[in-house]
């Protein structure tokens, strides 16, 4: 099974859809431990790339993704734009002039835009950030062999969701977050929260 390039642009349209319902609360996971604009910015970088989707959506796979990041990166500030605008640029060099992904050019895609964000960001697991939730992710897809798709991606989602909620009882090492020191204990981190709804957008997109 493959996931076609229909599919991905449907997956950026449901992730759009997604930022706009959750937007007040990834604010208000951000008002917790940073600035209050989290889900802001997700839903403003995203109702841009929806925008967006229609003039690309005959192109190939790379087209879209670097697209994607290119909005991201223009229409976002604080720190997620930038993540978020590599992660969709990185991801674009593998999946230049692809039509449909298998699993493993899936995964491919998904590492180099994570090796991106790392990169940028210089996070390390267990620092509290998006970074934790890509990693369980990229962990669950990468001992997937070829069965099937749908629940080599619903292992994931659900690897994803444990990152996620694993940021709740660790101190953030890196962005405001981090200012807090200790006080940032106890709290669910926005962008590793931002990252599980995207990915559950690309499982949803996949198996429709
Ligand atoms: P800002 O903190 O500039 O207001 P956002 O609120 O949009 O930006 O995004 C905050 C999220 O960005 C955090 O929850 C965290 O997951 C992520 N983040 C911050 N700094 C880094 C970093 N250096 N590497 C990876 N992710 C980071
Ligand atoms: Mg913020
Ligand atoms: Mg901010």
């Amino acid at each position: 099974m493959t996931i076609s390039k229909q599919q991905v642009v449907r997956w950026l349209d449901l992730a759009a859809e997604i930022f706009k319902e959750q937007q007040d609360f990834l604010t208000d996971l951000d008002r917790e431990i940073g600035d209050a604009d989290h889900g802001l910015n997700m839903n403003r970088g995203f109702q841009k790339v929806q925008e967006k989707l229609p003039g690309v959506a005959d192109k190939d796979i790379g087209t879209i993704m670097k697209t994607t990041g290119m909005t991201l990166l223009s229409s976002i500030g604080g720190a997620s734009g930038p993540l978020y605008g590599t992660f969709f640029i990185r991801s674009a060099t593998s999946v230049m002039a692809k039509e449909e992904l298998n699993l493993a050019e899936l995964t491919q895609m998904l590492q180099n835009g994570v090796d991106g964000i790392v990169q940028r960001g210089k996070a390390e697991i267990g620092d509290k950030t998006m970074v934790d939730t890509w990693h369980g992710i990229l962990e669950s897809l990468n001992q997937e062999q070829e069965t099937s798709f749908i629940d080599a991606l619903d292992r994931a989602v659900a690897e994803a969701e444990k990152a996620m909620k694993g940021t709740i009882p660790l101190q953030a090492k890196k962005g405001r977050a981090s200012y807090l020191g200790e006080r940032s204990i106890g709290h669910q981190d926005p962008g590793a929260t931002s990252t599980y709804l995207l990915f559950s957008a690309l499982r949803s997109a996949a198996a429709q």
